[in-house]
């Protein structure tokens, strides 16, 4: 069986160290926030670029405490995208504001740029660009129209660690990036944990409050905030692999374009595409394939755990019923989530896994 990552192959290679780590931080007690913490939000900024790093409980908290530190409240409204996993619009409900989908770039899979002017109201507050399975949106674009309408821009970069785009990491053209570090991701915990990355001090203070209870000192408490603290077991095992993850990072990059090599010449696939401005990071390898089900049944039959990253765009879902979207409102999103199929993809791949799963394609 290939799986569609394998987390256990990644901690063989760290094992050792990992263990060590473990053992370090029960020793110290250091279980909430920390040294072990604070040594990772000193190296996590650094290596994203960043003025500041906040640890915090998970990538869903990362975005609602950047929302709630940055004033969006209810009344708000704040734009994003279709095509994404729940948690970015669920942290905007979260803070009491009301998410305002838009339909994707059917090549990037990334919101579609050129419509998101037109849904811009008196209550916009503030747009979320994903940048989805690590493809990095033209951040570019997206600062033109939040300076054009003053708009706060919060950077979904939940699967797009170290990606960059035009040379400069995604997470830092916004206001604010916020990470997650969910087991799967690209820099996983062994646990839930997420980040924030900003330039602004202010924004950091707030929100390193907030995660902590509204604290301004112990036992004193400025605001109602909330228990989103980083664990110090799962900061310390982000530490061992923060030594490794660019070499994992290019790791991805080459198995994607083995990929890529291996199913050019198949005309019934479409490949992910990316632009030259665009580093993308591969959380996951996307194709298109017109009998989807079918291929991703055979290709289970066969060992290989392809899989669908999403089945359902979440104007659709029925949590977000309340919003009163139907079926055909963004027909580009609905139209690839019939299509789309996420490929086994993490740096341990072998170039004999990915040749396997390439000619069990090219065979179906
Ligand atoms: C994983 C993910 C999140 C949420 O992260 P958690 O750590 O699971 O809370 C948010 N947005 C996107 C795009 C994600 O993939």
């Amino acid at each position: 069986m290939i799986p569609l990552v394998d987390l256990k192959a990644q901690y063989k290679t760290i094992r050792e160290e990992v263990l060590e780590k473990i053992e370090e931080v029960i020793e110290s007690c250091a279980f909430i926030q920390g040294k072990y913490v604070q040594e990772f939000e000193d190296s996590f900024a650094k290596i994203q670029e960043a003025e500041y790093a906040l640890g915090c409980s998970n990538g869903t908290s990362a975005i609602s405490l950047v929302l709630e530190s940055l004033g969006i409240k209810q009344g708000d409204e704040v734009i994003t995208t279709t095509h994404t996993f729940i948690a970015t619009a669920e942290a905007v409900c979260n803070v009491g504001a009301k998410p305002v989908f838009v339909d994707i770039n059917p090549e990037t899979y990334n919101i579609d740029i050129s419509k998101i002017e037109s849904t811009i109201t008196d209550k916009t507050k503030a747009i979320i660009p994903v940048h989805i399975y690590g493809n990095p949106v033209n951040m570019e674009e997206i600062m033109k129209i939040a300076k054009k309408y003053n708009l706060i821009v919060i950077e979904d970069c939940a699967q797009a660690h170290l990606a960059k785009f035009n040379g400069k990491f995604v997470g830092t053209f916004g206001n604010a990036g916020t990470f997650s570090f969910f087991p799967g991701k690209n820099l996983g915990a062994y646990g839930d944990a997420g980040g924030i990355i900003t330039d602004s001090l202010q924004l950091k203070e707030k929100a390193k409050k907030l995660l902590n209870h509204g604290r301004s000192k112990k036992y004193e408490h400025e605001s109602i905030g909330y228990n989103q603290r980083m664990d110090g077991l799962q900061a310390a095992i982000l530490n061992v692999k923060l030594k490794y993850i660019k070499q994992w990072t290019k790791q991805r990059q080459e198995n994607a374009r083995l990929y890529n090599t291996l199913l050019s010449d198949n005309t019934k696939i479409i490949l992910p595409k990316t632009t030259l401005s665009a580093e993308h990071v591969y959380h996951l390898y996307v194709i298109q394939v017109n009998n989807r089900n079918q291929v991703m049944q055979q290709l289970n039959d066969k060992g290989i755990a392809a899989s669908i990253h999403y089945p359902i765009p979440l104007h659709l879902q029925p949590a977000f019923k309340f919003l009163g979207y139907k079926k055909g409102d963004f027909p580009v999103s609905e139209n690839i989530t019939n299509r789309i199929l996420s490929l086994p993809m993490f740096p341990e791949l072998s170039k004999e896994q990915i040749e396997y799963i390439s000619n069990a394609i090219n065979s179906i």
